[in-house]
């Protein structure tokens, strides 16, 4: 895991070229990125960025489930909070401020995905559920998928309840992503949807991690807890390329 962590000094907070591309999908016909609080979930924005034309950019409408959507022709968006596709003429994403944002592509079939993954997300096992779906109906195998968690609200900042705790241990396990200090629970969230993807035969060699908070960078980063709701939410993206 250490080796594949950004440190924050490599994400460049004083740069205006803060879209952050993570290395893993370097030179595997992919298009992944994520953005910061400059552009967010802004189409025309993210269409330049991406190249791809705003229709044709499929989000869907999120509520902390773990229903996992496979966008049809009409490109209608529904009640989701992981997206599949094996099109390579759409980009799918997801947007968040402080859940973890997701990426993952299949590097045989270069089918992609984005998932959405909050407290209620990751107790669901919507990590887990994701990958299996890959595997049952794209021919995926664990070993072919890799994975990027973008910034998110990590552990320095998440104190929960301990109903948090006992919900995402009944799926993840217990691990050192579930701590107490003194009399707070927290919750290392993408450590938390990391042993969910270990569990499903991913390869550790095969995740990377932002390593970034959005709380202790909200000025950067859209963060829930820190500035509260209607601030605003960054996006993660990705496409495979024709
Ligand atoms: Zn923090």
């Amino acid at each position: 895991m250490t080796n594949n962590k950004m440190s924050s000094s490599e994400y460049n907070l004083q740069s205006d070229k803060r879209i952050i591309y993570p290395p893993i999908f370097h030179n595997l016909g992919v298009s992944a990125f994520f953005t910061d609080r400059a552009v967010g979930i802004d189409k025309e924005r993210v269409s330049l960025l991406s190249g791809i034309p705003i229709e044709r950019i499929y989000m869907p409408v999120q509520k902390h489930t773990d229903e996992v959507i496979i966008p049809d022709n009409s490109l209608t968006s529904v009640t989701g909070d992981a997206v599949i596709t094996e099109r390579d003429d759409i980009l799918i994403g997801i947007q968040t401020a402080d859940c973890v944002p997701i990426l993952m592509c299949d590097t045989k079939n270069r089918t992609v995905a984005a998932v959405h993954a909050g407290w209620r997300g990751t107790a669901k096992g919507i990590v887990k559920k994701t990958i299996s779906l890959y595997c049952d109906l794209f021919s995926s195998t664990p070993g072919n998928i890799v994975i990027a968690f973008g910034p998110s609200i990590m552990s320095c900042c998440y104190n929960v309840g301990f109903e948090v705790i006992e919900s995402i241990e009944r799926v993840s396990g217990s691990g050192d992503f579930l701590f107490s200090k003194g009399e707070s629970w927290y919750v290392d969230l993408v450590g938390a949807n990391m042993a969910q993807a270990l569990s499903a035969n991913v390869r550790q060699e095969n995740i990377w991690i932002s390593a970034l908070c959005t709380s202790c960078h909200d000025n950067k980063f859209f963060s829930y807890r820190k500035s509260g709701a209607g601030q605003g939410r960054q996006g993660a993206f990705i496409r495979s390329l024709p």
